[in-house]
């Protein structure tokens, strides 16, 4: 008999509950991943991120086949065919049992409901979270609207039960397989080789960073022209590797300090433990996934959604140096920084009055890390519609958080070339040239109307 492990958003070999649940006693393991080209499509995947999936489900190839598992990438289109792709799979390599991690975004879980219904054999779910969302509530049961009690929780449950890392299965002797087949092109593509696909790689990113940079997390973390963050969300977005193995090396450097929610370690642990929050939103609250604003009333706000304005944002051509190095930081890398995303998504909502869904609909189509639950949480933070979100009258000045946050313009210049040759402050304000666009909008203005469309859905 063979057991059969599923593979998604968890293309790893090392801490993988499910691999390794499935190899227990079991000497003939297989493993698939359901390719779903039209699925990427709707959830409108970014051309970088395709082809670090690919390159990353290359790498996991490689190091199944070299503990004697094959990897099988199956083209099912759409996650509607996957129980029909599953079953035939299964009848032909005599699989009696499929083991996956559970999954907890609305689409996912109709996919496995719709699976555990039609599945000619059982379907396993092993939760692989740091903190399932079924473990993680208030007192009174309700689930959780606001991060710091959240992650004080959290914090408290993980102190209370550190997380066991699992290791890779032993190798299956003798190995049924020598080599896996390149996983074929699915659509567009843009170059990811800058980030790394293979475990090993990630890996060391990991150590280096809680090895050198994550002791000065705190004092950097804000500058983006600082490498001063991991750079993990790439390898976190598609499972390369576990927050479990990110706690636990960072404990491994900076001991028992990542408790403390204010040292640099703690700092880290919180942004770990943001992306759970956002989870938690996402399956308590589905609505959120399906366009929704969590604070309903905001629903009723006007967005005026100008597209030349959009246009301007979209293609780093607002006039607002900080905001134009930023969104083309975004098309040119596939990432962005993370105080470079609450700039530009504030920008987008409070200054030129867009609606927050076009923006995260952006964001999706760009980002090599996109996540569908952090990255709407992002969003309805900076509009203002959100679970934790910023107060709506707190309002980023473009021009001030360049000058704070990329002082010396080193960041700007590197992404705005036009700018190259202004000295000092100047970056920040720069003159009129024929070069570069004057500010699109007078933040001041705007601003005040901003606050006037929230005024009036408050009245
Ligand atoms: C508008 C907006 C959109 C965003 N979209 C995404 C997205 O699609 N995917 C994504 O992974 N993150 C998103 N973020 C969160 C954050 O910007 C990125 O996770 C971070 O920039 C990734 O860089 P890093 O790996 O160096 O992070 P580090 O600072 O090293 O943090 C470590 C890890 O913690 C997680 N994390 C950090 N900050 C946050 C946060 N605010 N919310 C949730 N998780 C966080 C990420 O997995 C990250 O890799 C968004 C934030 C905003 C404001």
């Amino acid at each position: 008999m063979t057991v059969l492990v599923w593979f998604r958003n968890d293309l790893r070999s090392l801490d993988h509950p499910a691999l390794n649940t499935a190899c227990k006693d079991q000497q003939n393991v297989r493993a698939v991943y359901l390719l779903c080209p039209q699925q990427l499509d709707e959830h409108v995947t970014a051309p970088i991120r395709r082809h670090f999936l690919r390159r990353a489900l290359d790498e996991l190839g490689q190091q199944l086949a070299a503990i004697g598992i094959p990897l099988d990438i199956i083209n099912a289109e759409h996650f509607e065919r996957a129980p029909r792709c599953l079953n035939d799979y299964c009848r032909e390599h005599d699989v009696s049992a499929i083991y996956a991690h559970t999954e907890w975004l609305v689409d996912e879980i109709q996919r496995d409901k719709d699976c555990a219904a039609k599945l000619e054999l059982p379907l396993h779910l092993i939760d692989d979270s740091l903190l399932s969302p079924l473990s993680i509530g208030k007192a009174d049961g309700l689930p959780y609207k606001v991060f710091t009690p959240f992650s004080r929780r959290c914090r408290d449950a993980l102190a209370a039960e550190f997380p066991r890392v699992r290791r890779r299965p032993a190798a299956k002797t003798p190995p049924q397989i020598t080599a896996a087949s390149p996983c074929p092109i699915f659509g567009e593509e843009k170059d990811s080789s800058a980030w790394p696909a293979s475990e090993e790689a990630v890996l060391r990113q990991l150590r280096e960073f809680c090895a050198e940079r994550a002791g000065d997390y705190k004092r950097h973390r804000d500058f983006p022209e600082i490498e001063g963050t991991s750079r993990l969300s790439a390898a976190l977005a598609l499972g390369l590797i576990s927050p479990r193995q990110c706690l636990a090396r960072l404990q491994q450097e900076c001991g028992e300090d990542i408790w403390d929610s204010k040292s640099d370690a703690g700092t880290w642990l919180n942004e770990l433990l943001w992306r759970e929050f956002y989870r938690h939103v996402a399956y308590h609250f589905p609505r959120v996934v399906k366009g929704r604003a969590f604070q309903s009333a905001t629903e009723a706000i006007p967005w005026p959604n100008d597209q030349a304005l959009y246009d301007a944002w979209r293609e780093g051509r607002t006039g607002y140096p900080i905001v134009d190095a930023a969104m083309r930081q975004l098309a040119q890398t596939g990432w962005m920084h993370n105080r470079l995303r609450m700039i530009t998504a504030s920008f987008l909502c409070k200054d030129l009055q867009i609606d927050w869904r076009w923006g995260e609909r952006h964001f999706l189509e760009n980002l090599i890390d996109a996540d569908f639950a952090s990255n709407n949480g992002g969003w309805q933070w900076a509009a203002s519609t959100g679970t934790d979100a910023a107060p709506y009258f707190r309002i980023f000045n473009p021009t001030t958080q360049g000058q704070r946050f990329d002082a010396d313009g080193h960041f700007i210049r590197r992404y705005v070339p036009e700018l190259a040759g202004l000295q000092g402050k100047q970056i920040h304000q720069p003159p009129v040239s024929p070069g570069y666009p004057a500010p699109i909008v007078d933040h001041k203005e705007r601003r005040n109307i901003t606050l006037a469309l929230f005024k009036a859905i408050r009245d």
